[in-house]
C-alpha cells in the first residue's frame, strides 16, 4: 500500500534558532494531532540538519530530508554535500530535481539520474520532483513532458530500486505563486504519471508508488487535493514555514 506523505521544503529560510523553534512546534503538534499513518518529512537547508535530527528523537512519523545532494561520492567538489555525509547524521530522504535547482543550477535529467543512483546506493529515499512550465502546459505537451522527466531520470532503475522512490509532481506555474493546480488538473496528471510508471514497472508497483502534489498547497486546498484518487500527499513550500499550517495540511487526508 502506498504511503501518505506530507513533506515540508523550507528552501533557504530560517536561522538555526528559528528552525529549532519551528521544528519543536511541528513535533508537538504532530504528536498530538497527526495519526501515525501519515509520514511527515521536514527538509531544511543543510546547515539545519544536525540540529534538527536531535529534535526528532523518539518521534516515529517525522523524518528528515535534505533539499539536494551531490551526485559524487566524495572528493574535490567545493561547496557540495555527499549522500554519505547525510546518511551519517540520520537523514532519510533527499529532494532531487526541484524545479528551482533545475532552473537556477541548470540540473539536467542526466545529472539527476546520477543523484538518484547515489541516493539509493546509500539507502536513502529520493523524492523526485517533476513538473512543467506554464508555456509547456499551454502548448498542450505537459503530459508528455512530465512523463519524459520520469523516463529519463528514473527508468534505468531496477524494480527493487524504483520501489523506494517517492515522486512529487510540482507544476512550476503553481510553485510559490499562490495559483494551485485544480484538483482535476492534479488528478489527471497524477493518473497519467501512474499509468506511465505502470508501462515500465507494472500496475502493482505503480499503484504502490507515492505521488505527492506540490505548488501553493495550503490548509484551505489540501483536503480537496488529497481527496484525489492518485494524490498521496504534498510537498509543501511556503506553508511548511508555519507549524500550524503545515500540520493542518498533514491532517487533510
Ligand atoms: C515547492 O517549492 O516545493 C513548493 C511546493 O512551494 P510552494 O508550496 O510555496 O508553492
Amino acid at each position: 500500500m502506498r504511503q501518505k506523505i506530507v513533506a515540508g521544503n523550507w528552501k533557504m529560510n530560517n536561522t538555526i534558532e528559528e528552525g529549532q523553534k519551528l521544528t519543536s512546534e511541528i513535533v508537538d503538534l504532530v504528536k498530538n494531532e497527526v495519526t501515525d499513518d501519515v509520514s511527515i518529512i521536514i527538509a531544511p537547508s543543510f546547515i539545519h540538519l544536525s540540529t534538527t535530527i536531535g529534535l526528532l528523537e523518539g518521534v516515529s512519523n517525522i523524518a528528515l530530508s535534505s533539499q539536494n545532494c551531490s551526485e559524487n561520492e566524495s572528493g574535490a567538489f567545493t561547496g557540495e554535500v555527499s549522500v554519505n555525509m547525510l546518511n551519517s547524521i540520520g537523514v532519510e530522504y533527499v529532494i532531487i530535481g526541484h524545479s528551482e535547482r533545475r532552473e537556477y543550477n541548470h540540473e539536467t535529467n542526466e545529472q539527476l539520474t546520477k543523484k538518484v543512483d547515489t541516493v539509493l546506493k546509500h539507502g536513502l529515499t529520493p523524492i523526485f520532483c517533476c513538473g512543467e512550465t506554464l508555456a509547456t502546459r499551454e502548448g498542450g505537451n505537459h503530459f508528455e513532458y512530465v512523463c519524459n522527466q520520469l523516463t529519463e531520470s528514473l527508468f534505468h532503475l531496477s524494480e527493487d530500486d524504483f520501489k523506494k522512490v517517492v515522486i512529487a509532481y510540482e507544476p512550476i506555474w503553481a510553485i510559490g505563486t499562490g495559483v494551485t493546480a485544480s484538483s482535476d488538473q492534479a488528478q489527471e496528471m497524477h493518473a497519467a504519471l501512474r499509468s506511465h510508471l505502470a508501462t515500465k514497472y507494472g500496475k502493482e508497483i505503480a499503484d504502490n508508488t507515492s505521488i505527492l502534489y506540490g505548488g501553493s498547497c495550503k490548509p484551505d486546498n489540501a483536503k480537496e487535493l488529497f481527496a484525489c484518487a492518485d494524490v498521496d500527499g504534498g510537498l509543501i513550500g511556503g506553508a511548511s514555514l508555519k507549524s500550524r499550517d503545515f500540520v493542518d495540511i498533514a491532517k487533510s487526508f
